[in-house]
């Protein structure tokens, strides 16, 4: 019983839920046959601690890496809406228990989460896209302009991709003409959607500047009293907005990687 690691741990599990093919009353502990049943399981209760502690070589990190990413984005999203939760009651427990044995979930109609959560789908590369747009649309995205200020103005804030303006969010999504191949393949879809679903006119009046551009497709919940749209119209926007925003973040990283080469 030594060497314990993730892997080892699930084996162990699911060992247990198969049949046993052989039967025996005595275990080994460190070198020696133990038949006490009483220091059989202290052994066993030790053993489990130990596994379900990380270990620096074993450790799971893709699984810690993306739970850092799924709290990191729960916080940020929290931490724009200024939401304030309400800790659950025994009352609310019972409550859920009676739903979930009539088959129905309790939060089956609340609507208390913000779009760019629910549109996600449980992967990890959805995540990634909607921590990316969080980021943004938290102002928690770095690019130049932040690291000109965070860098006491020493760090020139212009765009490294294009050397024509200062490099900020708003730039980044409807400015740098370097990035408009993919601004285009990934907008045309967004602006479709919207002039499809809304009356004659509403595209040129609401979105006639690049602010209110940025702002559609930073968090289009601004927009959804003037547009109308219920809400399958506003999880489809969430997503192509989502897709835009990693899109084209995804292609100016990459071509700040080979600047930097
Ligand atoms: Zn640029």
């Amino acid at each position: 019983m030594d060497n314990p690691s993730t892997d080892l741990f699930y084996k162990l599990i699911n060992r247990n839920r198969s049949k046993p093919r052989t039967n025996s009353t005595g275990i080994d502990i460190e070198g020696e046959l133990e038949f006490n049943p009483a220091i059989q399981r202290k052994a066993f209760a030790k053993y489990y601690e130990d596994l379900s502690i990380p270990k620096e070589s074993k450790f799971d990190n893709s699984y810690l890496e993306l739970c850092q990413i799924r709290q990191h984005l729960v916080e940020e999203v929290l931490y724009n809406q200024q939401t304030t939760i309400e800790p659950y009651k025994e009352d609310d427990v019972s409550k859920a228990i009676d739903n979930l044995n009539s088959g129905k979930s309790p939060d089956d109609n609340a609507d208390s989460t913000h779009p760019v959560w629910d549109s996600v789908e449980q992967n990890l590369i959805e995540i990634r896209k909607a921590s990316t747009k969080v980021r943004m649309l938290t102002g928690t995205y770095m690019v130049q302009a932040d690291k000109h200020k965070f860098s006491q103005y020493t760090i020139d804030p212009t765009c490294l991709l294009c050397h024509r303006e200062i490099e900020d969010i708003l730039h980044v999504l409807t400015q740098c003409p370097v990035l408009c191949n993919e601004r285009k393949e990934y907008f045309t879809p967004i602006k479709q959607l919207v002039t499809e679903n809304s009356p004659p006119g509403t595209w040129e009046l609401l979105f006639n500047n690049k602010l209110a551009v940025t702002q559609l497709v930073l968090d289009c919940t601004k927009y959804m009293k003037q547009l109308g749209f219920k809400e399958e119209l506003i999880l489809k926007l969430e997503t192509l907005t989502r897709h835009f925003c990693f899109k084209l973040h995804y292609k100016r990283i990459s071509l700040l990687k080979k600047l930097d080469g």
